[in-house]
């Protein structure tokens, strides 16, 4: 996939990327530990006596509201468990080691690091209280995960800061999410950079699932099955820490549609009807009193997240759940037309614009890696011959064929396009002059070497290439390589056809 690549990018510049700090480590080389008795983690947690001391806090707040003050961690694990402690202390050094690491100099700097804290721990204590009344042994855990969701797109604004600026600019611009804005920039989202991070350190596989699938529950595979509950919950928190984010004016969300979307999806997973949500809302502002000064952020004003949530309450009871069907609908519709816009209906390739986004991406990309970058103009020879001898529905058969060859013929990573009508353009990533004019001629003989069966009979085609190479740390302007890669493509032309040339 053309993701992998950008993906391996910044997986590799590992240095940018957020780290444990050593106590959390600690920890969980004590949960995976199988030796290790009830107390170990107690006595990790103890090592740091600050650490000790607000995980203490949290657990005598009206978080937990226990009926007698706990004064040690041992006391503590022995009356919680130690999950709860493990969970409780891993959330704390985690956060604290994070905010430490937010420099100026590092940062992305229109990302909003304190909205994004907040909306996190609004997740987990939402995650939390969903936990508490569906699955209650899940409790702590999803607190834990609830804060971490998103924490691909904290590493995201520090190992990448250009592009989160574009991912945050196109979202500013075109109102889309943060998923799909960094799908179109970086070709894969904050959720898989989530996941590889709780693999990197040790969490459980299940973490990592979790925090994969979180925005979309619907693409969990058969093989985790097992996880739906605890997706669909995170997926849930998730929603409801917007919520909670929008009273601190962190996004520009409706807070009904909010609470309605929350709803609809509470009862499609068997999560609660609307009093439920309702309920858990008004929890969330209460608790996030009490947890966020602990955190060291501001909980906000209590009254305003308290009239958003009566607000959205009072539209809920006006509206049937029907139009709220209605409008999930229109909403996948919406992302279905977006998707529409960018293929070609014949090939289903990528189309003219597609490729000139894709282009200006990947020129965009070389620069800032310092990457060779292939491009190839192809076009078939003689096509109109085709159409006059076959007529143009086996023409266009012979098209859709050609597509197909091509796309078996490229890399998983290089990016083909339906750039006209017998036209098609390809771009090479990480590939230098050489491997493009391989890659040209690997493409002209799949091409020469296909049989195509159409109805009117069997056709053979062949192609002309264009290639154009740019060397890392080159200038690499998409119009240029455009012009040169359409220039060779016409030598190939004038000079006999079936070919592939280089630009000079
Ligand atoms: P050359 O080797 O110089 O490229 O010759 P050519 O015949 O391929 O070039 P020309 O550009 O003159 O003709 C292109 C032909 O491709 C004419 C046009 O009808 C045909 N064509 C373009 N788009 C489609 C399509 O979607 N379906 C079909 N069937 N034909 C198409
Ligand atoms: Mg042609
Ligand atoms: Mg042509």
């Amino acid at each position: 996939m053309a993701q992998t690549f950008a993906f391996e990018q910044i997986v590799r510049s590992d240095d940018r990327l957020p780290t444990l700090p050593g106590i959390a480590m600690r920890i969980i080389e004590v949960v995976n530990d199988p030796e290790a008795d009830l107390h170990a983690i107690a006595e990790v947690v103890a090592t740091d006596p600050s650490l000790s001391a607000e995980v203490l806090k949290v657990i005598n707040s009206a978080f937990f509201g226990l009926p007698n003050k706990i004064t040690s961690v041992f006391h503590a694990v022995n009356l919680m468990g130690s999950h709860a402690v493990k969970n409780l202390a891993l959330g704390f050094s985690l956060v604290k080691h994070l905010r430490s690491g937010e420099s100026p100099a590092t940062a992305t700097p229109l990302f909003d690091y304190a909205g994004f804290w907040k909306r996190s721990l609004a997740t987990g204590v939402a995650a939390r209280a969903l936990a508490h009344r569906h699955f209650p042994n899940f409790s702590e855990d999803a607190f834990f995960l609830g804060l971490m969701h998103d924490i691909g797109m904290l590493a995201l604004t520090q190992a990448v800061p250009d592009q989160y600026s574009l991912i945050l600019q196109e979202m500013t611009a075109s109102g889309c999410t943060a998923q799909s804005a960094e799908r179109h920039v970086l070709g894969f989202d904050h959720a898989h950079l989530g996941a590889y991070l709780a693999t990197s350190w040790g969490l459980p596989e299940s973490f990592s699932v979790s925090l994969l699938r979180h925005h979309r529950p619907e693409t969990l595979r058969a093989e985790e099955r097992a996880l739906t509950n605890q997706v669909n919950l995170l997926h849930l928190a998730a929603l409801f820490g917007e919520l909670f984010a929008s009273s601190q004016g962190v996004d520009a969300i409706d807070p009904v549609l909010q609470l309605k979307v929350i709803a609809h999806y509470a009862a499609q997973c068997g999560m609660g009807d609307h009093s439920v949500c309702e309920a858990v809302a008004s929890e969330i502002g209460e608790k996030a009193q009490e947890v966020f000064p602990i955190f060291d952020l501001d909980p906000g004003s209590a009254d305003r997240y308290h009239d958003i949530v009566a607000e959205a309450r009072q539209a809920l009871v006006t509206s049937s759940m029907d139009m709220m069907a209605e409008l999930i609908a229109q909403q996948r519709q919406i992302e279905t037309l977006k998707q529409q816009t960018t293929r070609d209906g014949m090939t289903q390739l990528s189309n003219y614009q597609h490729f000139n986004e894709l282009l200006h991406q990947e020129c965009y990309r070389a620069r800032r890696y310092k990457q060779h970058l292939g491009v190839l103009f192809a076009d078939l020879d003689h096509f109109k011959t085709i159409n006059d001898t076959f007529g143009h529905p086996a023409g266009d058969e012979v098209l859709k064929q050609v597509a197909t060859s091509l796309r078996e013929a490229l890399r998983e990573s290089d990016h083909l396009a339906r750039y006209g009508g017998e036209e098609f353009a390809m771009i090479l990533p990480e590939t230098d002059a050489d491997g493009t004019l391989l890659a040209a001629e690997r493409l002209r003989k799949a091409v020469a070497a296909l049989h195509i069966e159409t109805d009117a009979g069997s056709a053979n085609v062949t192609l002309s290439l264009g290639a154009v190479a740019v060397s890392p740390g080159a200038v690499c302007q998409p119009a240029e390589l455009v012009k040169r890669a359409d220039d060779a493509l016409y030598q190939a032309k004038a000079s006999g056809r079936n070919r592939s040339c280089m630009a000079a």
